[in-house]
């Protein structure tokens, strides 16, 4: 194994452009749980991201947040003006494993990493966030709700990195975060939803119900629609239409829409006025 260790964006550009098979690693908290069960395939070269400084930045500016690539959760937690601009982040981030992996793991790792599971994904999906990703060719930006392809799959290049996510500021007067797991610390969601309503509009994205974190665009038709809903059981045509959960070891497919149509109700009823 060869671990490479640029102390510049432009070298760690260089490195993967030359070496596409490179593996980029941030906090190595996703890499490191397959390392002991897969051993022949760690022996290639990986690029530690960790003494970019560049990559560090956590900014406001322009109406937006940019989280660089490296930014913890640990670091949004304790950002200033975090809870007020962006409350959904740090709801999530303290759902995130525990605080040993709260303070390695990072946003750009979560997104990259692919899992449908993931809890920083919906989040940052619900805000409209944007993916922003770099080689020696230059810069691209994807939105995150259209950078995954399928399971496991995304738009990134092998020579690309993500250097930043941008999230625009808007004010928000519904944003919920719910992660249904086995127990509070160090759980995978069974079910996780994140609700924004913002000038922009309604966002629901879930999480664990379909092979990719996924915007819920059935529900956020209704929600913009008006359509009286009267119980958790009216949601449940929408509800076959945006997810397609699997029975898996942690839970099965009804539960996960059973509790999705529940979490829903309950979070929206009192903030529309068409649930009852
Ligand atoms: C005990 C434990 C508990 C956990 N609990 C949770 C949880 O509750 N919720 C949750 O969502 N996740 C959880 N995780 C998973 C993990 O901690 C998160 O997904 C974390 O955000 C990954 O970030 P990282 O920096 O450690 O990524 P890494 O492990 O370094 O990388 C993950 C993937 O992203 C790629 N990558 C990383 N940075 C870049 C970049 N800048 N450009 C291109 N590719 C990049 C890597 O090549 C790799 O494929 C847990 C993990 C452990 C071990």
């Amino acid at each position: 194994m060869t671990v490479h260790q640029p102390g510049t964006l432009r070298e760690a550009l260089d490195l993967i452009a030359g070496k596409p098979e490179a593996v980029p690693v941030a906090g190595a908290t996703d890499l490191l749980v397959h390392w002991p069960a897969r051993v022949a395939e760690h022996d290639r070269d990986y690029v530690d991201l960790s003494r970019i400084a560049e990559l560090k930045a956590i900014a406001f500016r322009n109406g937006e947040l940019m989280l660089g690539a490296l930014a913890t959760y640990w670091d949004v937690i304790h950002a200033g003006r975090m809870k007020e601009g962006f409350p959904l982040l740090v709801a999530a981030a303290r759902q995130v494993g525990a605080v040993q992996i709260q303070a390695r793991g990072t946003w750009a790792g979560n997104i990259v990493n692919a899992s449908p599971a993931a809890d920083g994904v919906p989040v940052l999906m619900a805000y409209d966030a944007v993916v922003v990703l770099a080689s020696r060719a230059g810069q691209e930006e994807v939105p995150l709700d259209r950078f995954y392809t399928g399971y496991k799959q995304t738009r990134r290049r092998p020579d690309q990195l993500v250097v930043a996510i941008r999230i625009p500021w808007r004010a928000h007067d519904v944003a919920v975060f719910e992660k249904v797991g086995g127990r509070r610390a160090q759980a995978i969601a069974k079910v996780g939803l994140a609700i924004a309503h913002s000038a922009a509009g309604w966002r629901v994205v879930a999480a664990s119900v379909a092979p990719t974190v996924r915007r819920c665009t059935a529900i956020e038709r209704l929600l913009t629609d008006g359509t009286p809903v009267r119980g958790p059981d009216d949601l449940h045509p929408a509800i076959e239409r945006d997810v397609t959960p699997i029975d898996d070891l942690r839970s099965t497919a009804a539960y996960r829409k059973t509790v999705m149509a529940r979490l829903l109700y309950d979070d929206l009823r009192g903030v529309c006025p068409a649930f009852s």
